[in-house]
């Protein structure tokens, strides 16, 4: 995560060059900095707005005090991300035997990766995994899931491409029953273009999975391309609707001086950003740790 808004901080410091007090100026430039960064509007607005109030309030603010306040500001935001600790991430509830992931979001954002990472480091904390590729739409999907399987060496279910999801799912669960795994993973449509389709489909595999465990799926993750900026937000608003999504996993924020994603979607969605994925290798993905995320935007 080293390199997500490695500018940030850099920015903030030459916007405040030359001067002692936080101005009209100042704050334009933070606007700026927090738009380019992929805050989204509503989200920049709201921590201008914070702060302005600050200023009116104590009169005068220095600006070495600002990357304090804006720590604490961005720390707010991500408040509801329970952070999640390392070592007791991929410790599984003993009374949700299979733990059954649904995972939705479109076709790119690195679905599959995370689903491979994911798998991986389940079974390097000792658990038994089984995947489902029901995200039947795109062969390239189904192949990559088989792919992923066999590298990270767990077994997959697949009834190939435009195979009916729900019954991929069914199947997936049905075997992850028999076999006594701890998870079950399950790739899902990565298709928006027809909001009623994607709900009804997303609720037929909920369906087909609650024949076995009723209260099944225990997490909906939807995986968003933190590169994207504000089509991740569209994402996130439409997948919302189809669906309740109880956590995020976003993705490729190695390469890109954006992070500003997480603190924008944490905000305006109140989703638990679970996972962060910061490369294309199996060890790639890290949970999601709210006060390791906001030092490294000011590191
Ligand atoms: P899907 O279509 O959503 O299943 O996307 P894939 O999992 O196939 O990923 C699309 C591309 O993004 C692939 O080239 C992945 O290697 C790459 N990718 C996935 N996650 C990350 C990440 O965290 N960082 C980087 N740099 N690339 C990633």
């Amino acid at each position: 995560m080293k390199k997500t808004n490695e500018t940030f901080f850099s920015k903030l410091g030459k916007a405040i060059v030359g001067k002692s007090t936080v101005d009209e100026e100042v704050l334009d430039e933070l606007e700026e900095i927090l738009i380019t960064a992929d805050v989204g509007v509503d989200t920049t607005l709201k921590v201008i707005k914070r702060i302005e109030e600050r200023v009116a309030r104590d009169k005068y603010l220095n600006t070495s005090e600002l990357d304090v306040i804006l720590r604490e500001e961005i720390a707010g935001l991500l408040e509801e991300n329970r952070s999640v600790d390392q070592e007791t991430a991929f410790t599984l509830p003993e009374d949700k035997k299979p733990y059954v992931i649904m995972v939705v979001g479109v076709n790119g954002v690195g679905k599959t990766t995370t689903i491979g990472k994911l798998a991986h480091q389940f079974k390097a904390a000792g658990k038994s995994v089984v995947l489902g590729a029901a995200d039947t739409f795109r062969a390239a999907a189904v192949d990559q899931l088989i792919l992923w399987a066999e590298r990270v060496d767990v077994p997959v279910i697949s009834h190939g491409m435009h195979a009916d999801p729900a019954s991929v799912a069914f199947d997936t669960v049905k075997k992850a029953v028999d076999m006594h795994a701890d998870v079950v993973i399950v790739d899902t449509a990565g298709r928006l273009h027809t909001k009623v389709n994607l709900m009804n489909e997303l609720s037929k595999i909920k369906r087909v999975m609650q024949k076995f465990i009723p209260d099944a799926p225990h997490d909906v993750m939807l995986v968003l391309d933190g590169s994207t900026g504000q089509n991740a937000f569209v994402q996130a608003k439409e997948f919302t609707k189809a669906t309740e999504i109880t956590s995020l996993a976003i993705t490729k924020l190695d390469g890109t001086a954006k992070g500003g994603v997480v603190i924008g979607i944490s905000d305006q969605f109140k989703i638990p950003v679970k996972y962060i994925g910061v490369g294309e290798k199996v060890s790639d993905l890290q949970v999601f740790n709210r006060k390791a995320f906001v030092e490294a935007l000011f590191q």
